[in-house]
């Protein structure tokens, strides 16, 4: 659904006190700061982003400003695309096809630092990259939820500026660079130019850039673009962790979700009672008294760890907030996300997705096969004429015949409804909107 999902609700340090801790727009996004350093090194564009990154698997990310554009040190090499190089940029391909664009959430893949003679590499690190990011719950029970689409981007030169050095330039598509902001792991990248590749795709829910690099890096982007999504994760392509960035960053985007980690000298919070779901000025008492936030989740053996409760620190202060889990992915790479996270997380994607989807339009012939699908926590059932089915429970394909429909002369109705009864939602409020049914006419037949 082109909507934007990769929302970049980051609440970084310095907006935390000049937007009151309000979603960055993008006029402050794209504000120079004066104190970021970088700044007087940008690009072309002249602007900079607010960046989430990641000094290591185990690490606490950290916020900076960088350029929107690859800095001036960083010129573009002189060989230009060949003309058959040229005719294979942009290519957008289908790697996981589950249902029409606006059914489900889109990934978008970009690759950078791939060769014209690269591409296919560029789709296996696809591949292997979004099984990654989709092994960890809640996205390995809802995989049926996503499109991943990847988008070709052509690179006279195969890597990464500033892999294996800092010194090392690459001419490539997107500009892709660690060292960036004089960090190493932070994995900075021309978000113009990722813009106009990933519009390419059908649809982009969420974007992000495979950088062909075994280094570990990778960066959290908050912008908003106004081309569908409103974010850019950039990730290596090759090393083993790079891809908790993304899902790091997808805790935000998609599920709303504030940082748990603090900064020292933050000292203690004293404003209101924060926006996001997982973050709280409350005890746990308190929580449970006035039925706020995670209320409901508290005391259970949480999958990071622990049970949930109401740990002292969190978004970026040190004291005066709580948040669920001692140790969520929101807190630390490479954690899974804590109960009320994953709960926060399966409402993002139904924000983009349905519980029920079929590409079947709305007539459907007695013998013809209609499909649907519906996550692995979802219940389907079927109807004809407005009477279920019931050995039809839970089948994915059947015709109109399969289900009963008669060749009377007549015309029927075909209906199926699914509703995700899944454990991880526990907002009542949430469970109503996870229903969903279709409806199809079936024309006489006799
Ligand atoms: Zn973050």
């Amino acid at each position: 659904m082109r909507r934007g999902i990769w929302r970049g609700r980051h609440t970084p340090l310095r907006s935390a006190v000049v937007a009151g801790g309000l979603a960055l727009t993008a006029a402050v996004a794209a504000t120079l700061s004066p104190a970021a350093p970088s700044a007087t090194a940008a690009g072309s564009a002249g602007r900079t982003h607010e960046v989430e990154y990641f000094t290591g698997p185990g690490a606490h990310p950290r916020h900076t400003e960088v350029p929107a554009a690859t800095p001036a040190r960083l010129t573009r090499g002189d060989r230009a695309l060949s003309r058959a190089e040229t005719a294979a940029d942009g290519d957008v391909a289908s790697v996981i096809d589950n249902g029409a664009p606006a059914d489900k959430v889109d990934v978008v893949f970009v690759g950078d630092g791939y060769t014209a003679a690269q591409q296919d590499d560029f789709h296996a690190d696809v591949r292997s990259k979004w099984a990654q990011i989709s092994a960890v719950e809640p996205y390995a029970a809802y995989r049926s939820l996503f499109n991943v689409w990847s988008v070709d981007a052509v690179s006279n030169q195969s890597g990464v500026s500033g892999d294996p050095s800092k010194g090392v330039v690459k001419d490539t598509a997107l500009d892709s660079y660690f060292w960036c902001d004089g960090t190493e792991r932070l994995l900075c990248v021309d978000t113009g130019k990722v813009e106009s590749y990933a519009a390419k795709a059908p649809e982009a829910d969420l974007v992000i850039v495979l950088s062909n690099s075994a280094k570990y890096g990778g960066a959290g982007y908050a912008i908003s673009s106004g081309v569908g999504y409103d974010g850019i994760a950039t990730a290596s392509s090759d090393h083993p962790d790079s891809d908790q960035v993304a899902v790091h960053e997808t805790g935000h985007s998609v599920g709303d979700l504030a940082d748990e980690y603090v900064y020292a000298t933050n000292g203690t919070y004293t404003g209101a009672e924060p926006r996001e779901s997982n973050a709280t000025k409350l005890s746990a008492a308190q929580l449970t008294a006035e039925k706020r936030k995670w209320y409901r989740w508290i005391g259970q053996t949480s999958p990071d760890g622990g049970k949930v409760g109401a740990y002292e620190g969190g978004r970026y202060y040190p004291k005066g907030l709580n948040r669920p889990t001692e140790n969520s992915i929101m807190r630390t790479l490479g954690r899974e996300y804590s109960l009320p996270g994953r709960e926060a997380m399966i409402a993002g994607f139904y924000r983009h997705a349905s519980v029920l989807s079929s590409r079947t339009g709305a007539a459907a012939a007695r013998a013809a096969s209609l499909t649907v699908s519906v996550p692995k926590s979802a219940s389907l059932s079927w109807y004809v004429d407005g009477t279920e089915v019931t050995a039809a429970r839970g089948e994915k394909t059947v015709t109109p015949a399969s289900l009963g429909v008669p060749s009377d002369g007549r015309p029927h109705t075909v209906m199926a409804k699914a509703a995700d009864t899944s454990r991880a939602v526990k907002d009542p409020a949430l469970r109503k909107l996870l229903t969903d049914s279709r409806t199809w006419k079936v024309p006489p037949t006799s």
